[in-house]
């Protein structure tokens, strides 16, 4: 497997440092109100890259972060007159509804900024003790030029640097590029206790402490949308690596934005559209698809045409599995009737299929090509559906189960809702059956009244007569 590593630029060979378990560290969202589709890009692409890691046989530790306190939440909760930590706690759930409608495995471990404060204030004493870090009035402020490597990420020279850092000079700083790991208490603020006073963290080291104690002092793979890159991905190296010797993140991957009329998605650009609406209006598969239609490293673009193109592939894919599904099951393999040669096409197009997917994701996590080995292949097996019967039903079984098995890593393919089919379904013959019921018992046919209570009750299903007619429930 390659993936691009930000750092050097170029795609490497993925090797992770224990081979038992691939860590991987996600920069989660600043939980100030409820996140947007660009937000839902980055949060996806380490939900595939994670499930794909399964797939080709890791076990994966992911860690994504919750920011749960930062000055927009403490200016937004001052605007709606709440709690910052009420705030923060309401956006956190909302964060968790969301990916989960979006079909996003939670992470093995969600840490929030405000539970690990004693991790950071250890890790800024460490850097203070090494004489990285320096106190001014209660805040404490990293010492850039102790780290001889600082720039090494974004790939900024110290004179950009300078000139970057200048916009926002705090003339008490000793050198402009310097940045706050700790920040004094202002009135009415949230504080902790620390060795300088009260105050809070800075954003960067809650990451640099929250990552190094989940998943230790180095971490296979870092992820953030690219906004991170520069400066919070450059801090934390800084402080991390200064503070242990050893490398932080051994792949640095950055997910490119989501933009809306050719520019970014964000809450600052007031453009955008939040995740729980467009989940109102597409179904979890649709969306998924449309944010993994580009590789991750290019921008995608958000319109209605382009989601209206996934509704249509996600109609082709699941009209082709709905034909396939009775095969389901069937012994796969090569048919056994003179079906064979004219079948071989299929044949191989299932293996290059598969072979094209393993390719595109193992080539950096390329969905948008692994997406177009899929739907070559449906297009395929289409033709072929349309030409064989049942004879082919071998060809057709293997075809199935190589389309979900895939489709599932992308998580395009809704196994659940075929389950909600099927409760439906039970739930209709419930209805029906309560109805012959009732008609039995306006004919004071109580022998066969009875007998449809009883029979289901042997199914579980408890019938309850009330004033309003029968109910059911199900009973263990
Ligand atoms: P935030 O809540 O702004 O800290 O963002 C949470 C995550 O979403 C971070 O990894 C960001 O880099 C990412 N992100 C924010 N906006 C976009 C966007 N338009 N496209 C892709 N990722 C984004
Ligand atoms: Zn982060």
């Amino acid at each position: 497997m390659k993936i691009y590593n930000s750092l050097s630029r170029q795609l490497e060979d993925f090797v992770p440092l224990n081979p038992e378990q691939v860590s991987i560290y996600s920069c989660g969202p600043t939980v100030y109100d409820y996140i947007h589709m660009g937000n839902a890009r980055t949060a996806l692409v380490t939900d595939i890259v994670r499930r794909y890691l399964v797939y080709r046989g890791y076990k994966v530790k992911l860690v994504q972060n919750l920011t749960d306190i930062d000055d927009k939440i403490i200016n937004r909760a001052a605007e709606l007159g709440v709690s910052a930590k009420q705030l923060a706690h309401q956006n956190g759930e909302a964060f968790f509804e969301d990916s989960q409608r979006l079909g996003i495995h939670c992470a093995d471990v969600h840490p929030k900024a405000t539970e690990h404060i004693p991790e950071m204030i250890s890790l800024i004493q460490t850097l203070i003790d090494k004489g990285a870090a320096y106190v001014i009035d209660g805040s404490v402020y990293y010492r850039v030029n102790q780290f001889a490597e600082y720039g090494k990420l974004s790939g900024r020279k110290p004179e950009d640097l300078l000139a970057g850092a200048r916009v926002e000079v705090d003339e008490r700083k000793e050198d402009p590029r310097d940045f706050d790991m700790w920040k004094a208490a202002k009135p009415g603020e949230p504080a902790w206790e620390s060795p300088w006073g009260k105050g809070r963290p800075g954003w960067h080291i809650e990451c640099s402490a929250m990552a190094m104690k989940h998943l230790g002092e180095t971490i296979d793979i870092h992820a953030g949308g690219e906004d991170l890159l520069f400066p919070h991905h450059e801090n934390e190296i800084a402080q991390s690596e200064l503070a242990t010797g050893r490398t932080f993140a051994r792949y640095w991957m950055h997910i490119a934005f989501l933009k809306i009329d050719g520019r970014r998605m964000g809450k600052s650009e007031h453009n955008f559209i939040l995740l729980r609406d467009a989940l109102d209006h597409y179904p979890t598969e649709v969306i998924r698809h449309f944010l993994i239609s580009a590789h991750y490293r290019h921008p995608l673009d958000y319109n209605p045409e382009s989601l209206a193109k996934s509704e249509g592939a996600l109609r082709r894919l699941n009209n082709c599995l709905d034909a396939l599904k009775k095969y389901e099951g069937g012994k796969d393999g090569v048919p056994s009737s003179n079906l064979d040669r004219e079948t071989l096409p299929l044949q191989e197009a299932i293996q290059t299929m598969k072979s094209r997917f393993v390719e595109a994701m193992d080539t950096d996590f390329n969905t948008a090509q692994a997406l177009g080995a899929i739907f070559t292949l449906v297009g395929e097996v289409n033709r072929s559906l349309a030409t064989f019967d049942g004879a082919a039903a071998p060809v057709f079984a293997r075809a199935y189960q190589v389309l979900t098995e895939t489709c599932g890593v992308l998580g395009i393919y809704d196994m659940d809702a075929e389950d909600d089919n099927n409760v439906e379904q039970r739930d209709q013959l419930i209805a029906l059956l309560l109805d012959v019921r009732q008609e039995a018992r306006s004919r004071k046919d109580w022998d066969t009244s009875d007998k449809i209570r009883d029979r289901l009750k042997e199914l579980n299903i408890e019938i309850q007569d009330t004033r309003d007619g029968a109910t059911w429930k199900i009973i263990s």
